[in-house]
């Protein structure tokens, strides 16, 4: 998602106080937030504006935030922070494929959520856009991580930049080749087969993180894309 100047944030929680104290902090950091006490209004407003970022409460009076978070995601690809006050929520969080960014315990201090929004939005950028791109990852350049459902991956050198080559073009097919030119400093040095060896293992790291995602797509005879959603 392009940056705005001051992105749009909605916070999508029934209780007022806890409400109020994020939408100051959000202004305070020259955020644009726009409040909604259910489910059902936040995704009428999603449809109906970009948001950049949504902090989403799990309980709520009319559905849950992750019915709410399945919904946002079937159209779109924003960035989701989760508020919970429960620590058996934060197990559905991590455990479910709910591709969430991340997630705040309550209580929580204001500064401790907007220091979360920014380093999500940090994250995220580049990666999240409208639907018809990757969802659920995360990439932080400057520090040469990736994350994937909301955990980060434990990659080698050559899985990083083999990675990020597929995170940049979602859908798009890659050869051996040039997936090796794109990711090995001496690509002549290395066998048609490497790629696959690190497709392979990258492929176990994913897993070990989202067993139903399976995200990199083989093309016989061709090469590898990533899940375009
Ligand atoms: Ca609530």
């Amino acid at each position: 998602m392009p940056a705005a100047i001051h992105p749009t944030i909605l916070i999508v929680e029934d209780e007022a106080p806890i409400a109020e104290t994020i939408v100051y902090a959000l202004r305070t950091e020259g955020f644009t937030p726009l409040w909604k006490p259910t489910g059902r209004d936040a995704l009428a407003a999603a449809a109906q504006q970009p948001v950049a970022l949504v902090v989403l409460d799990i309980g709520l009076p009319d559905m849950s935030g992750f019915d709410v978070c399945r919904e946002l995601r079937r159209t779109q690809v924003v960035p989701i922070i989760f508020l919970t006050a429960r620590s058996a929520e934060v197990d559905r969080i991590v455990g479910l494929e709910l591709g969430a960014d991340d997630y705040v315990a309550k209580p929580f201090s204001p500064r401790e959520l907007t220091a979360r929004v920014r380093a999500v939005l940090r994250r995220s950028n580049g990666v999240s856009g409208p639907a018809g791109q990757a969802s659920g990852w995360s990439h932080d350049e400057a520090r040469c991580r990736i994350g994937f459902q909301g955990k980060p991956l434990d990659l080698t050198r050559n899985e990083y930049r083999l990675l990020s080559v597929l995170l940049a073009s979602p859908g798009r097919v890659f050869s051996r080749e040039q997936l090796m030119n794109a990711a090995w400093s001496d690509p002549g040095a290395a066998l048609d087969r490497t790629v696959d060896v690190h497709i392979k293992t990258l492929r176990a790291k994913l897993r070990a993180v989202a067993p139903e995602a399976d995200p990199i797509v083989t093309h016989r005879g061709l090469g590898y894309s990533l899940r375009e959603e």
